[in-house]
């Protein structure tokens, strides 16, 4: 069976390039009909945070990627690392390293001044005296001492590492016991039968490590898919400064999660030239083996088009739960589905929608001055009188009823829609941009249109 799993550190938030790669592993699994588990990787007890736990799982939540089972905390497994600790040392795979730290500075001076790669050079590997008093050993792990470690990293292709170059004796317990971080990675993704390890290439040093452990462990190794980092538009690392990186802003930002998704799988992933994918099409389409092996690039441009696509056929009722989370509640309000649909066409965030939202419910304050000075002309105040007195004697509801009933007042006035849409228009909001005539006066409906028509007229003289 196919399992994957996210395994973030908890040391802040969920980063938008952490939860690429726990779509890719989330898809791959559940197309699979496999398991998808998430993972939090909490052993660095000084770097990591409940807090940052809790906005992982909730950014979790939001996108509504599903995770198999119950969160999984490495925290929470320390007595099995330490089990495991000890096999190796009792197979003497491994062995306590008594070295002090001077010792270790010392070795790595000299090493450098002898222009050499600095690395741990093995002084405890086969020691068999009494330890020196005093001082709590770390453990390391007989690593291979030359050759190399190859794998087949499913993007990247044949890879090789020379051991000289890269590995050494490497700490697997730290002198208070607890265990280091490439031992538990390879210890959970075996014990918990992944098949599939897909994650950022910034870990592609570790995984050499991570093999050796395997080995030591006679565990299966799992593919590997390192996934090229998501860069900047002008190549550098993405970070806080290009914008967004939580993915928990970019709900604040009046994002949907849909999009957000949609706009990473495109990051890194293709499909012919397709740029709008459901999540069924994702889970028909996606296969990690064609992620692309080179670096992609943010395009803040491009996320916003993506939002504004599902903006456009969101279901009305989700679109109205969403303005709630962002602090505008309309869904008691008669028109709220009409208020949606008036103005999705036009607003490509939340954000965006809840501004045009609030403009239309409440009353102007003020009157764009363009406006005025373009379309409020001529015999427009007695224009505006008689609708006034033509609406009085109406009753209308539907944006079809008062359509039907404007035309009924065209004609009796023979005039031209022009003449009337820019005035009430600019009653209603303050503005000559609106949504659809007919569908802004069933939303703000008769009562309140005559209101504020009035309050238009009432003005003396607008300001130059
Ligand atoms: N915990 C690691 C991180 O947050 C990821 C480990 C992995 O995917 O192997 O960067």
């Amino acid at each position: 069976m196919v399992t994957t799993r996210f395994a973030p550190s908890p040391t802040g938030y969920l980063h938008i390039g952490g939860l690429r790669t726990a779509l890719y592993s989330y898809l791959w699994a559940k197309k699979n009909g496999g398991k998808f588990l998430l993972r939090i990787e909490d052993t660095d007890l000084k770097r990591n945070s409940h807090e940052a736990t809790k906005k992982i799982e909730e950014a979790f939540d939001w996108c509504g990627l599903e995770y198999d089972g119950e969160v999984i905390y490495q925290s929470k497994r320390f007595d099995l690392y330490k089990e495991y600790i000890q096999k190796l040392l009792d197979e003497d795979k491994a062995y306590y390293c008594y070295a002090t730290k001077e010792e270790l500075d010392k070795m790595r001076a000299e090493q450098q001044a002898k222009k050499q790669r600095p690395r741990y050079d093995g002084r405890y590997r086969d020691f068999k005296g009494t330890p020196p008093k005093g001082i709590e050993p770390v453990v390391r792990i007989k690593a291979p001492q030359s050759g190399v470690i190859e794998f087949v990293d499913g993007i990247k292709g044949e890879l090789k590492f020379n051991v000289e170059d890269m590995l050494d004796d490497f700490i697997i317990a730290r002198s208070d016991g607890t265990p280091t971080y490439n031992f538990v990675v390879a210890i959970d993704d075996a014990l918990m039968g992944l098949t599939h390890v897909i994650r950022g290439d910034d870990h592609l040093s570790n995984t050499p490590k991570q093999i050796v452990v395997y080995n030591a462990l006679g565990f299966d190794i799992p593919k590997f898919y390192h996934v090229p980092m998501i860069l900047n538009p002008q190549g550098k690392k993405l970070s806080k400064r290009d914008g967004a990186t939580d993915v928990m802003e970019y709900k604040q930002m009046g994002y949907f999660p849909e999009a957000l998704l949609n706009f990473l799988i495109r990051l890194g992933w293709s499909h012919k030239d397709q740029e709008i994918f459901s999540m069924d099409e994702m889970l028909e389409l996606f296969d990690p083996k064609d992620i692309n092996s080179s670096a992609s690039a943010y395009n803040q441009e491009k996320l916003l088009w993506i939002n504004a696509q599902y903006m456009k056929t969101m279901p009305l009722t989700k679109i109205i739960n969403s303005l709630k989370e962002l602090g505008l509640d309309i869904s008691s309000h008669p028109k709220s589905e009409l208020l949606v649909d008036a103005h999705r066409q036009r607003a490509r965030t939340l954000i965006e929608l809840k501004d045009q939202i609030n403009l239309l419910l409440n009353p102007p304050k003020e009157y764009d001055k363009k406006a005025v000075k373009k379309f409020l002309k001529g015999e427009w105040k007695d224009l505006l009188k008689n609708f006034l007195d033509f609406l009085s004697t109406k009753e209308a509801n539907s944006p079809e009823e008062f359509e039907k009933l404007t035309e009924e007042f065209l004609q009796k006035e023979d005039i031209k829609i022009g003449k009337l849409a820019q005035p009430i228009r600019i009653a209603i909001t303050g503005s000559s941009v609106s949504p659809s005539l007919y569908d802004t006066m069933a939303i703000v409906g008769k009562d309140e249109l005559i209101k504020r028509v009035e309050k238009l007229l009432s003005v003396d003289s607008f300001e130059k």
